[in-house]
């Protein structure tokens, strides 16, 4: 299977306002110059060392997403060259990466993640929360950090009309914020399993993983 061909099919469907980031976590360096050779610069990944060593051995221009959980003590092993972080779920974190960009002379782009599934599972911000985050991101010390949108993720349903509505909660929100803030520009949302309703819902970056790559063996 070639992951470039697939890359190319890919686009064809989808809207060129969407950006595709591919996710090649679990993916090997040979996987994803093929994508790089079919013109994809946009990569995604899960874990903070397999993202330092692909940083480290593939070409320069690259951008990397961390998408993630992030953990506040592995910051600084991707804070030289990440290019946006998807999962930004506390304070804490959002400290951290300051900092970390700081040391960097960077300005760190990251997304707020938020719950919008009904999994008690997976990670995220509630709107209130992320407001408050969004607010904080603004006052006097965070310059190293810049909040350009935000990241969600639908239950793992075969019912479209629940995940339709997950997906419409968010890009709602998204609208509101961005009407007060010009940095608000990304919506991350939707998968190789829902990517489709995303985008009918409002995204503008979708994260593809097996869809490209082929089912991940972990
Ligand atoms: C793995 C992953 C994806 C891609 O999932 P696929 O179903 O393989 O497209 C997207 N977003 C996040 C946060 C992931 O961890």
């Amino acid at each position: 299977m070639s992951v470039g061909k697939n890359i190319l099919e890919f686009r064809k469907g989808v809207s060129e306002e969407v950006t595709l980031v591919a996710v090649s976590k679990t993916k090997p360096n040979e996987m994803i110059m093929d994508a790089y050779d079919a013109g994809q610069r946009v990569f995604g990944e899960n874990k903070v060392q397999d993202l330092a060593a692909k940083y480290e051995a593939l070409p320069k221009d690259i951008e990397w997403h961390m998408i993630g959980h992030l953990q506040t003590n592995k910051v600084k092993y991707i804070a030289p060259f990440v290019s946006l972080i998807h999962g930004v779920d506390s304070l804490k974190l959002m400290k951290e990466i300051n900092k970390r960009a700081r040391s960097n002379e960077r300005v760190q782009d990251i997304l707020l993640q938020l719950h919008i599934a009904e999994e008690e599972t997976k990670f995220g911000l509630s709107f209130e929360e992320a407001k408050g985050l969004l607010a904080t991101s603004l006052t006097d010390g965070f310059e190293n950090v810049r909040v350009v949108g935000f990241m969600g993720m639908a239950t793992n349903t075969d019912d479209s009309g629940q995940v339709v509505k997950e997906f419409e909660s968010l890009s709602t929100f998204y609208n509101e914020q961005q009407h007060q803030n010009n940095n608000i520009q990304i919506l991350s949302m939707g998968m190789s399993g829902d990517f489709e309703l995303a985008i009918a819902a409002g995204s503008n970056m979708i994260r593809i993983g097996s869809t490209l790559f082929g089912a991940r063996n972990y």
